[in-house]
């Protein structure tokens, strides 16, 4: 990999291991709440956490941050281990904070046996009212004096099901004049009757997020926790609780979080795209999702490097979706075969070809790769070109095929356009050419030279498949900072499907998964929904930048 300083959180490890802490042992986590698919914003964080271990000889944890039981379900649970996995990381272990839900409580009665928790039973607005506001101390509800045995006695009942939803909640006794508000007595546990989708019914209590996230880093012992910069005002509280039960001291470090140029980095915004069938589903090939990126045809290396390229900042930017498009391009353009498909089929008969003549041309499967082979590509006097390529009245430096002009047919001959038929409505139906016998590629002493090269399929060979072009999602830049509703940005055109495109008849044989360079159309990756009969492709990407231009 490319040489690079280092970046402040390695700088941070770097220090540490020089330091001694903790014994040089570097243990990261990628702690993500099963309530929807990972996204690219998710890979950003699960390469920056598995990277650090890896460079320094540590290991992450995955751990499922499972401790809203409403939102959350094994499907997700199962398509992000899917998703890692792909990615190319191991975790050391699986874990889920709700397996430390005991112990979550009994820090809690710790906490209350220490009077610094309490049981309130105020409405959530008496709370915020109580609170203050950043310029003004917050002033205590009356539950905070309450003693401890009655707190140990009404938590204990919180736990047993005697209250409803909402009824009490368990509070830190935090500092009610702290200018940061996370301080003024925030909530520890919450009562919820749901079912949760590994512990069942056996809690009707669920612990928040501050009181679960760092516990659960130092029941591990995680020596760097990292997360994105939203959670810096959180990070006294995460020492707070760490420092008052005693425990292993983990450290949160933050990062700027990824966010991406005409598209969204939410699984609540996400998961509405999917339900209300703006999409096709969570891995629809134009959602910023990792399995929306995979079945597009995005590889684990592309968004690696992407993530890699980006690098650790401490500030909020955006990145432009293009470089992750520069990033597979660079990848495919190097490993993928090149193939012919026509998009956009217009006939071409070669009228001093042989009409019952096949030629077998061989064609290199990839300039760029040594050793990529040959295939045979089938030639004959009845072609498919792109109707793009022709021009009745060719504009000047058309270097394609119009009236005279000559153009060279990739892997095989020089044509020159005769003439052209029309249909009643002025389309073109067919081009007659003459060829060049001697003009055959690698072979050619016609001593000719024509400007342009252009793709094409033999029309009694060719099978047709379907093709899928993919553009923005959005058609604005930042959809999640704009006015409004974030689904009236959506793109009307972000999906163009071609149900009758030509393929050459060496791609029959191609299999989901697989990817190719369609000849001057881009890079395609063919679809799990595609048959035996039809081949369904996914445009990956264009072959030149045509995005944030
Ligand atoms: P969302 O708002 O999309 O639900 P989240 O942060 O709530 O995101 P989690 O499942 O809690 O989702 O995230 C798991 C980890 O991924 C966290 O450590 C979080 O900081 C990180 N993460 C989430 N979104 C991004 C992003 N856009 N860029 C970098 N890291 C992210
Ligand atoms: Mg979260
Ligand atoms: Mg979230």
């Amino acid at each position: 990999s490319e040489e690079r300083s280092l970046n402040f959180i390695e700088q941070i490890i770097e220090e540490d291991i020089a330091a001694g802490t903790h014994g040089g042992r570097v243990l990261t986590r990628f702690p993500p709440e099963p309530n929807g698919y990972l996204h690219i914003g998710h890979a950003k964080s699960i390469c920056l956490n598995f990277s650090l271990a890896q460079k320094y000889g540590g290991k992450t944890n995955l751990r499922f941050d499972d401790t809203n039981p409403v939102k959350e379900d094994v499907e997700y649970v199962d398509s992000i281990k899917e998703d890692i996995k792909w990615l190319g990381f191991e975790w050391a272990q699986e874990l889920y904070a709700s397996d430390y839900f005991e112990q979550l409580y009994q820090f809690a009665v710790q906490l209350i046996e220490k009077d610094l928790a309490y049981v309130d039973e105020a409405t959530p607005e008496q709370i915020a009212a109580a609170k203050g506001s950043p310029t003004v101390p917050g002033t205590p509800t009356p539950a905070r004096s309450r003693s401890i045995a009655d707190n140990l006695d009404l938590f204990a009942r919180m736990r047993k099901g005697e209250f409803k939803d909402g009824e009490k909640v368990l509070r830190a006794k935090g500092d009610l004049a702290s200018p940061n508000m996370h301080l003024r007595d925030p909530l520890m546990y919450r009562i919820k009757h749901a079912h949760h989708h590994r512990t069942g019914d056996a809690w009707c209590i669920y612990p928040m997020y501050d009181f679960a996230h760092g516990q659960s880093d130092s029941i591990e012992q995680i020596t760097h926790s990292i997360c994105t910069l939203e959670f810096i005002p959180h990070r006294p509280l995460y020492d707070w609780f760490i420092a008052q039960l005693g425990i292993f001291p983990s450290h949160q470090y933050e990062f700027a979080r990824l966010n991406m140029s005409y598209t969204i980095m939410s699984k609540r915004k996400l998961i509405q795209l999917v339900q209300e069938g703006h999409v096709r589903g969570w891995d629809d090939p134009r959602m910023p999702t990792i399995s929306g990126l995979r079945r597009r045809g995005f590889t684990p290396a592309s968004v690696r490097m992407f993530c890699e390229r980006i690098g650790v900042q401490k500030r909020d930017n955006l990145i432009d979706f293009s470089l992750l498009e520069f990033c597979i391009r660079e990848e495919l353009n190097k490993t993928a075969p090149r193939v012919m498909a026509v998009l956009d089929p217009v006939k071409v008969v070669i009228t001093n070809y042989p009409a019952d003549k096949v030629e077998i041309l061989q064609a290199e499967n990839n300039p760029e790769e040594e050793n990529s082979g040959t295939r045979e590509v089938p030639f004959s006097n009845t072609l498919y070109i792109e109707r793009e390529d022709f021009m009745e009245v060719p504009a000047k430096k058309f270097f394609r095929l119009g009236p005279g002009l000559a153009v060279r047919l990739k892997y095989a001959y020089v044509v020159q356009c005769e003439t052209f038929e029309k249909d009643a409505s002025g389309n073109i139906t067919t081009i007659f050419c003459r060829y060049l016998p001697e003009s055959k590629s690698g072979n050619d002493t016609s001593g000719l030279s024509v400007k342009g090269t252009i793709h094409w399929v033999s029309a009694a060979h060719a099978h047709q498949a379907e093709v899928r072009l993919y553009d923005r999602l959005f058609s604005v830049a930042e959809p999640g900072n704009e006015e409004g509703d974030f689904k009236s940005f959506l793109n009307p055109d972000s999906l163009q499907v071609v149900e009758n495109a030509l393929i050459e008849p060496a791609l029959t044989k191609a299999r989901a998964g697989d990817r190719f360079q369609f000849l001057r159309k881009g890079y395609f990756t063919v679809d799990v929904d595609s048959s035996p009969e039809k081949l369904v492709f996914n445009r990956i990407v264009t072959l030149k930048d045509t995005w944030a231009k």
